[in-house]
């Protein structure tokens, strides 16, 4: 099965990391010499975001569950902290989403949703990748 997008279209956004807390999640990232966090809320994920910029236009991304609901505290309670998933970022999501649900493949979002930083966002389950959860991300065009 091969998609119409070039493969080059894709980048390597971020990895999302499950925490308990921001501060604790962030204390290893300050002893390496990351400065302040810039935290947003996602209301729509019931996560508090804070984005870790690399030199290479990567990111890790700290997630914080907001509530007992949250999908974050349910990762959490399951497996603890750690990895939650990926993050590529493309160039047309929806096109791409079309695509991938014509090839069969199993989604957990089949329309864009609003992400961090007003990215449109949406997430492939990890039974079509391998394991890992995969977040899709366009930047949005203002
Ligand atoms: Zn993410």
């Amino acid at each position: 099965m091969t998609l119409p997008q070039a493969l080059s279209a894709f980048e390597m956004d971020h990895i999302g990391i499950a925490v308990r807390s921001l501060e604790e999640g962030f204390r290893f990232y300050k002893t390496l010499g990351f400065g302040v966090m810039t935290i947003e809320t996602v209301a729509d994920q019931k996560v508090r975001v804070a984005m870790l910029d690399l030199a290479n236009q990567s990111r890790i991304e700290l997630l914080e569950p907001t509530s007992v609901d949250s999908p974050v505290q349910k990762f959490l309670d399951k497996n603890g902290p750690g990895i939650h998933h990926i993050c590529l970022r493309v160039q047309n999501l929806r096109a791409l989403l079309a695509d991938l649900k014509k090839a069969q493949v199993h989604l957990i979002d089949n329309e864009p949703r609003l992400g961090a930083h007003n990215c449109q966002v949406a997430f492939v389950h990890p039974r079509a990748t391998g394991g890992v959860l995969l977040e899709l991300s366009e930047e949005s065009s203002q």
